[in-house]
């Protein structure tokens, strides 16, 4: 067992948060520095440090709700523009150990001035052949889950 994450600490209520959203499985409360107006982090009750480790459950519950919630961010920043960020390792940027979803409104079109996630994507390549040896890695790696799971329900 683990020493309690901050999010797990915020999740007992040692912690305070704005919360706007619970249920058996997930919490949501607002950033605490937010990208823009309504930024909030869904987060599993299960702690998990990282996706790759989280129960199909936990994962499970928190896609049923995200939809909701980025309804209810759009509502709270006036944007429909959103978008879901969730970091995994600290070398991706993830400061807190226990997995969480970032739901950013993103106020402003794009190229203008704007409140919400920066984003640096740069396009790589994909050939037919290489994509087709990764296609096919991937697809080894998946049966090979579901012949012996790896975490999770699956
Ligand atoms: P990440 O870098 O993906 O791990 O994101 C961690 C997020 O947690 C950051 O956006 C922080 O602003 C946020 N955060 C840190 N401490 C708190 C807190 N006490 N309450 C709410 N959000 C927090």
């Amino acid at each position: 067992m683990r020493a309690p994450t901050l999010f797990d600490r915020i999740i007992q209520g040692e912690l305070p948060s704005h919360r706007v959203y619970e249920d058996d499985l997930v919490v949501a409360f607002l950033d605490i520095a937010p990208q823009s107006r309504g930024h909030l982090l869904v987060v599993p009750r299960e702690s998990a440090a990282t996706m790759a480790e989280l129960s199909d459950e936990s994962a499970a519950a928190i896609g049923r709700v995200l939809p909701r919630l980025c309804r209810a961010a759009a509502i709270a920043s006036g944007s429909p523009l959103s978008n879901i960020l969730q970091n995994n390792g600290r070398g991706a940027g993830q400061a807190v150990p226990h997995v969480h979803f970032h739901v950013i409104p993103r106020t402003g079109p794009r190229g203008k001035p704007f409140s919400g996630l920066e984003t640096d994507w740069r396009p790589g390549s994909l050939g037919g052949a290489e994509g087709q040896r990764i296609a096919e890695h991937i697809r080894i790696a998946l049966e090979a889950e579901a012949e012996a799971p790896a975490g999770g329900d699956a």
